[in-house]
């Protein structure tokens, strides 16, 4: 097994064998959860692989998420039993084996008061039992996964002292799976395809595509080149139809606001809060394991150029701060907002509005056979990514051994009880897992590294030298908007910047 830790270094020797024309089997474009996964299937099957990534891992989408491990329940409400099924199964089969150290259980109130209708309450009811079904059905423990129950008023306030006291009847409490964060994640897969020697090649934007040949311009020099391969998969989410026509899409905007620590009393149990007038639609309060809390989420088809990074419309604003201070002991106003964030869901075309498009993933050929694979969730990406690298080695005749990823514990992971063992702050454990120790030797070397990056900020220095030694952070966005998420907040990146800026040098200039 090679190493895998990222950096510029291996990017820049790496990029240069395969601009000498190498051929690899497989060149994934898309540095998402999508293409990461599919870098770790096909790697870890023994095939010879290539990711191409304009920007950075997780630039796309998959750092615009509401982190959540999604059990399918949605899926069931739209007849969906199979796609339900697959996202409990892929949900028990991240928080079991391959990631237990970036996720956990979040405990989910649905508050009732008297706005909620007795036949409204039946049916939430009935959808959490369901839920359960679909976790059972799936082999997830009780124990990763609690039943859900109906709770009295005093433990639902307990619970999430936020809440109004007045007219709450009660509420129920269900369990779901929710990431410690998405681009961790996405972040983890490549560094665990890298680990079976899958180059993971930042900076370097696809500019056309066939189904053995990517031509690429590398962001960091300007210089081009063409990268050769048996079967090439486009995994650009929202952008695929940039570069295929054998692909349609309808992206829909999700918004999520960000409350600082402190702005709701909220424990670690999220609200949820039915949309008026809806059946199946819920907004949430989603609090963080650092103490943040997503105000999330809306779902609107949009139309025209794909922006790089999407913005949240004032109305979503608006929006969200209603219906979370509908059930708040104290409204929500904007001054309360430290930070959004909105991502495009890469939903593909079909009829009816977005928010019943199905999340089902694609895989097409295209007739000059070149692979994309869109669609899907954070959740279901293992299995697209089996999908796809199984069409491949069909389509391009490769051989191979069957795909492992389902018992494949990504770099850090371990079981649940092994990870309370692991001797480091629980904070860098989940997010670390069993290398979290090594993240902390950092600052027991040099001192300064212990330090956080800024004033009563939990980030430290280490990790910011460990994104660039191990993690493929290459400049000081890098670090800031993806390694860890301060730039969620723009305060605290910016109070942030200077320090991450010194460290982020320091330590590019410590790989040579
Ligand atoms: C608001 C919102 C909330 C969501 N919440 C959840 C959730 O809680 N749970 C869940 O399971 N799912 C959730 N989803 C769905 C999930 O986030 C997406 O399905 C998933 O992240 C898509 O990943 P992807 O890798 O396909 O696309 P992306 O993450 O967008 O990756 C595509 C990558 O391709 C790169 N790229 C584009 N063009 C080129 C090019 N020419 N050359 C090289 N690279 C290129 C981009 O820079 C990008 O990094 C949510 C989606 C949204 C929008």
């Amino acid at each position: 097994m090679t190493s895998g830790s990222l950096n510029a270094r291996r990017r820049e020797r790496e990029l240069a064998e395969l601009a000498a024309g190498e051929r690899v089997d497989v060149v994934v474009v898309g540095g998402g959860v999508t293409g990461a996964g599919i870098a770790l299937d096909a790697a870890s099957r023994g095939l010879s692989v290539a990711l191409v990534e304009a920007h950075d891992l997780a630039f796309g989408t998959s750092r615009w998420s509401s982190k959540l491990v999604h059990g399918g329940l949605r899926y069931l409400a739209h007849g969906e039993l199979g796609l339900a099924h697959e996202s409990a199964v892929e949900r028990g089969i991240m928080m079991t084996r391959t990631a237990p150290h970036l996720t956990r259980a979040m405990p989910q109130l649905f508050p009732l008061y008297p706005s909620t209708s007795r036949a409204q309450q039946a049916l939430v009811a009935a959808g959490l039992r369901a839920g359960d079904g679909l976790r059972r059905a799936a082999r997830t423990p009780s124990s990763v996964l609690p039943r859900p129950r109906s709770v009295p008023a005093a433990e639902a306030l307990a619970l999430a002292p936020g809440l109004a006291a007045h007219g709450l009847r009660g509420a129920l409490l269900a369990y779901d799976g929710a990431l410690v964060d998405d681009a961790r994640l996405v972040v983890s897969l490549a560094r665990t395809a890298a680990s079976f020697g899958a180059r993971i090649l930042t900076r370097l934007s696809a500019t056309s595509l066939t189904a053995d040949r990517v031509s690429v311009v590398d962001g960091v020099s300007g210089s081009t080149a063409d990268i050769h391969a048996r079967q090439v998969i486009n995994a650009t989410g929202v952008w695929a139809g940039t570069l295929t026509g054998a692909v349609r899409l309808r992206p829909s905007l999700g918004s999520h606001l960000v409350l600082a620590p402190g702005t709701v009393p909220m424990g670690t149990t999220s609200v949820n809060i039915g949309v008026p007038g809806e059946t199946n639609r819920f907004v949430f309060l989603l609090p963080q394991p650092d103490g943040r809390v997503y105000l999330g989420l809306t779902d609107e088809p949009v139309s025209g150029p794909i922006p790089d990074v999407p913005v949240v419309p004032e109305s979503d604003v608006d929006f969200l701060l209603s219906l979370a201070s509908s059930v708040l002991a104290r409204p929500l106003t904007r001054a309360d907002v430290a930070g959004s964030y909105a991502g495009l869901r890469p939903l593909v075309e079909g009829g009816g509005r977005s928010a019943d498009l199905s999340r089902k993933h694609a895989v097409l050929a295209g007739s000059d056979g070149l692979l994309t694979v869109v669609g899907g969730k954070l959740t279901t990406y293992r299995r697209m990514a089996e999908d796809a690298v199984d069409a491949a080695v069909k389509l391009a005749g490769l051989s191979t051994s069957p795909c492992r990823t389902a018992r494949l514990p990504l770099l850090g992971a371990a079981p649940r009880s092994s990870l309370s063992l692991v001797d480091a702050a629980p904070r860098l454990v989940a997010r670390y897992g069993t290398e979290a120790p090594r993240v902390a030797a950092l600052g027991e070397l040099d001192a300064e590294f212990a330090e956080p990056v800024a004033p009563g900020s939990d980030i430290t220095a280490a990790e910011v030298v460990w994104a660039v030694r191990n993690e493929g952070a290459l400049d000081v966005a890098d670090v800031l908007e993806r390694r860890t998420r301060l730039a969620l907040i723009p305060s605290d990146a910016e109070a942030a910047r200077a320090r991450v800026a010194e460290l982020v040098d320091k330590s590019l200039a410590g790989l040579t």
